[in-house]
């Protein structure tokens, strides 16, 4: 490891951030009065500040990061693919990335999605896949002009553009745009730890998606489409769904028509365990989003994967101007589709899926004692996503006042340990990299639980 020397305007660099960097979700006083933490180089599951100190990398640059930082195959990946061109336009036009990006992304789907639609973040692969499946009720025979809503769940976090934020439900994002936004049903997700229904699974026969069935039984004639987060609500807190969950949504939504959005852009590309969370239950959305882990955690670049019959219903002479009228100037941008293809090569060259069991069942042995501690709530995990609930009194569940700042100050301890982490309110998030040996793991595990004990038993 080398010294800050490397670095010589590392305090200009400093300076220069403080001054005109707008940094994503940060706006509180006592963050914008912190020196900024300027991260200038990664290797594999560490990253290096401009001070020369290194971290884990345990929430992978915002749950992106696959293979490591500087992953060698996808570093020559975009290397090559510069050497031929950087971008052209996909409108109208196509490219050798993108086309076999397509053919591998349609290979490794659910079954009978076939058809990808580019975009460039998970917010835009949310917003084409509500856009689509409003307009597909329009134009499909016979047309079902009524469905014009879409069911979301008050604890889904889709992205912060207007329509990912009119699907979204988390007040602390989303409720500072309410009167702006497209009206929806809303309906309470699985959050077992603290069930709205006070029952317990599996005893309670999964009785909440009950109430979708009901707000199905009585809306269909309106409802579009269903959008759920499979398997985790990644950003409410990394709230994990019971098994049988995401099954039974699929088939309350074939029962009453409403096309089923799969937003996989947290839990995509191995996250959970499985390549696509919706594979653990052996579901086929009818349009399923996947961003973040598309690239490797390179280069943004986003895809709305859905089937023949959703396309079939956009078919139509020029005239009849039934075409979905959306693309992004860098959509299937060639750079970002090498680093994919690159990315997907890395996960069959080293088995990576079939590594992850081993790993999951690692991180839960290395976490287990942290369950002991009498203001860890809950440890949730679902594959490599991990959620650490802390409660001001257990017997209770009390939250701790917000002001406390509990999570961030656990998160900044942390950091001065040699840990990068990101909390959701008071719960503390570890999203390692795929690629997290069991070592990186245990050392992830037992910095938390050193920092929780530092903060919370000083
Ligand atoms: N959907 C889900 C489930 C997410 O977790 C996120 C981001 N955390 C998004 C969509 C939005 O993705 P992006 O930040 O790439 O716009």
């Amino acid at each position: 490891m080398t010294s800050s020397g490397d670095f010589p305007q590392a305090d200009r660099l400093t300076q220069i951030d403080h001054a005109h960097l707008w940094h994503p979700f940060t706006q509180m006083q006592e963050w914008v009065g912190e020196p900024p933490l300027v991260i200038a180089e990664g290797d594999g599951v560490m990253v290096r500040d401009t001070e020369g100190r290194w971290y884990l990398d345990a929430v992978s640059s915002l749950w992106v990061n696959v293979h490591g930082h500087r992953k060698r195959e996808i570093d020559e990946a975009i290397i090559a693919q510069l050497g031929k061109i950087a971008h052209s336009t996909l409108l109208g036009c196509a490219s050798p990335p993108a086309i076999l990006l397509a053919e591998r992304l349609v290979a490794l789907a659910p079954p009978g999605l076939t058809k990808v639609f580019y975009s460039d973040d998970g917010s835009t692969a949310v917003e084409v896949a509500l856009k689509m499946a409003l307009q597909y009720w329009q134009q499909v025979t016979p047309a079902r002009p009524k469905k014009t809503k879409v069911l979301a769940f008050s604890l889904a976090y889709h992205g912060d553009t207007v329509g990912a934020v009119s699907v979204g439900g988390i007040d602390v994002f989303h409720a500072r745009f309410g009167p702006y936004l497209f009206p929806t049903h809303k309906a309470k997700p699985p959050y077992c730890y603290r069930c709205h229904l006070g029952l317990a699974f599996p005893s309670c026969e999964t009785a909440c998606a009950r109430e979708i069935e009901a707000t199905l039984d009585a809306h269909h004639d309106e409802i579009a489409a269903l959008i759920v987060e499979p398997s985790v609500y990644a950003a409410a807190g990394m709230i994990t769904a019971p098994p049988g969950y995401l099954r039974r949504l699929r088939e309350l939504c074939t029962r009453h028509d409403v096309l089923l959005i799969a937003d996989e852009v947290a839990t995509g590309f191995g996250r959970t365990g499985a390549m696509f969370a919706c594979e653990r239950e052996g579901v086929t959305p009818d349009l399923m989003t996947v961003a973040k882990g598309l690239t490797g955690g390179y280069l943004p670049l986003a895809a709305t994967l859905t089937t023949q019959a959703v396309y079939d219903a956009f078919l139509g002479e020029y005239a009849d101007f039934r075409t979905f009228f959306h693309g992004h100037s860098y959509t299937g941008n060639a750079l970002a589709c090498a680093a994919a293809l690159a990315n997907l090569d890395v996960f069959v060259h080293e088995r990576v899926i079939e590594g992850l069991a081993a790993k999951i069942a690692h991180l839960q042995k290395a976490l287990a004692p942290l369950a002991d501690h009498p203001k860890v709530g809950d440890v949730r995990q679902c594959g490599l996503m991990v959620g650490i609930e802390l409660v001001q009194d257990r017997a209770t569940k009390a939250r701790f006042p917000v002001a406390d700042r509990i999570g961030w100050k656990i998160s900044r301890e942390a950091r001065s340990l040699g840990l990068l982490t990101r909390p959701l309110g008071d719960v503390l998030v570890l999203v390692p990299p795929l690629a997290s040996t069991n070592h990186d793991l245990s050392a992830m595990a037992t910095i938390l639980h050193r920092a929780i004990e530092t903060v919370l038993d000083r």
